[in-house]
């Protein structure tokens, strides 16, 4: 009986680790990665795009946040359960509202500038337990 409780333990430990797999929330160049740069550390990584700059669900998930942060201008914030939380900031217009269910892959605003921003781009961010972490870690690469 005690290898099926262990068994069970393994099987939903393996499920929640590979249930977080990300698709890209745009398929522009990465400008600037995660980590420090410039004596400040970029909490998450910056994408660039031309056609239509739209911006898509990382992951199936409830919208938990919309509205101003600071230096992040017009931001979504995406709760996908388990303690995962995928962060869009910098857009230009926001097509989802607070306490909407959101599918992977659908459209939910349009990158811009707003907030403490150079150029267009998205600031794209994954939090796991209200840590942020490196992204690339849970992208597909390409
Ligand atoms: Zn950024």
């Amino acid at each position: 009986m005690r290898f099926w409780g262990l068994l069970i333990i393994l099987i939903f430990f393996v499920h929640n680790v590979f249930a977080f797999s990300l698709v890209w929330p745009s398929m522009g160049k990465i400008s600037s990665r995660y980590g420090g740069r410039y004596g400040q550390f970029h909490t998450g990584i910056d994408i660039t795009d031309s056609k239509g700059n739209i911006v898509r669900a990382a992951e199936s998930g409830e919208i938990v946040f919309i509205g101003n942060k600071k230096a992040l201008g017009k931001a979504v914030v995406i709760d996908h359960g388990d303690g995962f939380r995928t962060v869009y900031g910098h857009n230009s217009r926001i097509y989802v509202k607070r306490g909407m269910r959101v599918k992977q892959g659908q459209k939910i605003s349009k990158m811009g500038a707003s907030g403490r921003s150079t150029g267009i781009h998205l600031h794209f961010e994954v939090r796991v337990n209200k840590k942020h972490v490196n992204p690339l870690q849970y992208l597909p690469s390409r």
